[in-house]
């Protein structure tokens, strides 16, 4: 795939090239989704025409991207990959959507943080596959419509709500993805470790989906860790013991949670007496960005009952409280 905009870390490109799945029959669970897409796509293949465009919803690290590459291959297109912050202009988009083929696909991740002005080329370039270029200003402003060759829009979000309802409205196709059962997880990292040559046991291969907070990304990052764990300090082979070894140190406990999960609950808990308490307080506690704990601490403490979305803020859960070892209070829910 052309990547445009930021460049990826390392650990990212590794995964993109070695573990992420190439086609419908690697990519695990999310079964309602993958038949969903296989439909649409076998029967855009019948009429000989592009599917319609997709939006994908949901917390990162749970396989957005690599639908978008499965959608690429399947379809025969080629796969352009870019994000709402590196379409800084307009002119970066027109560029973008320019270039593409007939049946190409452009993947825009973090499609929420479009700005406003670029996000105003989409809606006719995802409609009617044309774009409207303004010339000059004031009375002498003409405005010139090119036609664009049918493409397929891929858009990726963290946060549906911050979505405008025009832009929403223009995908034929919207799936929530949700985190990942413990069996579908167990799948992934049987077949992350085949494909890194590392023997994994199926205590092993459990331990390690019940630490990966619902999350395929986490999983392979994890595996590496325990691997590397496992090479120095064990005799290679990932077992049960190894993986809790490994990820004591790297400060992931029994259910997957981290340092900043931890800190996260106990400042709701030590500084506002379990809440409720608004985002924006427990960010400025925590000197963390709000969106990090939204985006990332958050869904998953929600998923697992350990904190609830109140109308007047954060509120910890009893079970959240007992993990961490308090005593429980009375205004805990
Ligand atoms: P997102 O775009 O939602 O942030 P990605 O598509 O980049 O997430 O997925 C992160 C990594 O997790 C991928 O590189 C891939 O290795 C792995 N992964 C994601 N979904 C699956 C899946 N359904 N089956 C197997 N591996 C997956």
């Amino acid at each position: 795939p052309l990547v445009s905009g930021k460049p990826m870390a390392p650990e990212e490109e590794e995964s993109v090239f070695s573990l992420r799945p190439g086609s419908f029959s690697d990519y695990v669970g999310q079964r309602e989704t993958v038949e969903t897409l296989q439909i649409a796509i076998e029967a855009a293949k019948k009429r000989e025409e592009p599917i319609e465009h997709v939006l994908f919803h949901g917390p990162p690290g749970l396989g957005k991207t690599t639908l978008a590459h499965i959608i690429a291959n399947e379809m025969g297109g080629e796969l352009t990959i870019t994000s709402g912050p590196a379409l800084e202009k307009g002119g970066d988009l027109v560029g973008l959507l320019t270039n593409l083929q007939q049946g190409d696909i452009l993947f825009i991740d973090e499609i929420h943080r479009i700005p406003k002005a670029v996000e105003e080329f989409l809606y006719p370039a995802m409609e009617d596959f044309s774009i409207d270029i303004v010339f000059d200003k004031g009375v002498h402003a003409r405005s010139h419509r090119f036609r664009l060759n049918r493409f397929i829009l891929i858009g990726a979000t963290t946060r549906i709500g911050l979505l405008s309802a025009p832009l929403r409205d223009r995908f034929g196709m919207f799936r929530t993805l949700d985190f990942y059962d413990t069996e579908d997880l167990i799948r992934i990292a049987r077949r992350s470790a085949a494909l890194l040559n590392t023997p994994l046991t199926p205590e092993g291969a459990r331990a390690l989906a019940l630490r990966s907070r619902g999350t395929p990304r986490i999983l392979n990052r994890l595996l590496k860790r325990v691997r590397d764990y496992a090479d120095v300090r064990a005799d290679g082979v990932l077992t049960d013991e190894v993986v809790e070894k490994a990820l004591a140190l790297e400060g992931v406990d029994c259910l997957g949670l981290t340092n900043l999960d931890r800190a996260f609950l106990k400042t709701i808990i030590d500084y506002y007496r379990g809440g409720p308490v608004g985002i924006e307080a427990i960010a400025a506690t925590l000197q963390e960005e709000t969106d990090t704990l939204v985006d990332v601490v958050e869904p998953y403490l929600l998923k697992i009952g350990f904190l609830a979305r109140t109308s007047s803020g954060r509120k910890v859960s009893q079970d959240a409280s007992r993990h961490l070892g308090y005593a429980v209070q009375g205004r805990l829910f």
